[in-house]
């Protein structure tokens, strides 16, 4: 027999959790699922200083206060890996994890995305310590600094106009002749003298000192020459990966995975709701993540009472 609620939040980064707040706020029962420890991406981030409330908050340390707050109306707190979520002719939807099912009418899909990694040694061993995929998040770390990012898109040139504000030089490298990035974007970064580009180049390794990063090794795929390169930090936009594919069937995601979303948070299947950085957005933080979530959870608790 599966465990009925009214609304199913799968994902407790601090989308999942602010959604089910609000639900569980309106007097909803709630059900917030993850396959992990409660906080998402928060328990990767050393410091957060852009979270409005908190000068400076380790990022563990907010997911348990968001956390504590997530739960104090009620809401379970369920362990287990969706696996796959389908949607019957009654409009119920019944979540299939790896240690039993839930079904409810409403649920909001959390599950967040991760940053595509460049496989490289060094690139686990020195992530929060130069290695970031965040320039928004840990950009202010690097005043003063020379830094390097990975990438040609859009996400890469425009975070290395942003790192630019910031630190002393940006090199930028990719791996071909020219940019992918928007032309607006090229534009800006060919005209901003601290943004320099290192071209046809992939990076094979991070190096540090054992505490920090202190340079990049990179490969030049025309020449072949090998060059060991000093830097403070590396920034990787090789892309995001959206954790979408439990929900690969219900028809709500776009060509690369991200779920799409009106306004109001809602898919185009009735009561299935998205919110955080698993939708398709511009900017994927924990303040639109919480956005998004007390969005969703105020229109859960609409779309159970429009079914009455
Ligand atoms: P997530 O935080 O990604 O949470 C998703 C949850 O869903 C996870 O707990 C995961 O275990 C769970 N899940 C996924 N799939 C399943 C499944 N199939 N079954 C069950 N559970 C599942 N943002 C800032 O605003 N400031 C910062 O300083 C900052 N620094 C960052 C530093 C790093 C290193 C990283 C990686 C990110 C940083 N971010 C920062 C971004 C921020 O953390 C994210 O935007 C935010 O956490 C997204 O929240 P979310 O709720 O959408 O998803």
């Amino acid at each position: 027999m599966a465990d009925k609620y009214d609304v199913i939040v799968i994902g407790a980064g601090p989308g999942g959790m602010t959604a089910a707040l609000y639900a569980s706020r309106a007097n909803l029962k709630v059900a917030m699922l993850d396959r992990g420890v409660y906080g998402g991406q928060m328990n990767n981030t050393a410091e957060v200083e852009n979270y409005t409330g908190f000068k400076s908050i380790l990022g563990p340390d907010l997911a348990e206060q968001m956390y504590q707050s997530s739960i104090q109306f009620g809401a379970d707190f369920v362990y287990g890996n969706v696996e796959k979520v389908t949607v019957d002719e009654d409009g119920i939807k019944h979540v299939k994890t790896d240690s039993g099912e839930l079904e409810a009418p409403a649920i909001v899909i959390a599950t967040g995305s991760q940053y595509r990694k460049l496989g490289i040694p060094g690139e686990d061993e020195y992530s929060g310590k130069g290695v970031s995929y965040c320039a928004v998040c840990d950009g202010a770390f690097y005043r003063g600094k020379n830094v390097t990012t990975v990438g040609g898109g859009d996400s890469a040139v425009e975070e290395s106009e942003y790192l630019a504000k910031l630190v002393n030089n940006v090199n930028i490298v990719h791996r071909r002749d020219q940019l992918r990035a928007q032309k607006i974007l090229q534009d800006r970064a060919f005209a901003n003298d601290k943004i320099g580009f290192t071209w046809n180049t992939i990076v094979t390794e991070i190096v540090g000192d054992g505490k920090k990063v202190t340079g990049v090794k990179t490969h030049n795929k025309e020449t072949n020459e090998d060059r060991l390169v000093p830097t403070d930090g590396v920034f990787i936009y090789i892309g995001n990966v959206p954790m979408t594919e439990p929900f690969k069937d219900l028809g709500i995601t776009d060509e690369q995975g991200w779920v799409i979303t009106d306004d109001e948070m809602k898919t185009s299947v009735p009561g299935v709701f998205a919110v955080g950085d698993v939708r398709d957005k511009k900017l994927r933080q924990i303040t639109t993540a919480v956005g998004d979530g007390g969005i969703a959870g105020q229109g859960v608790f609409s779309y159970i009472e429009s079914l009455k």
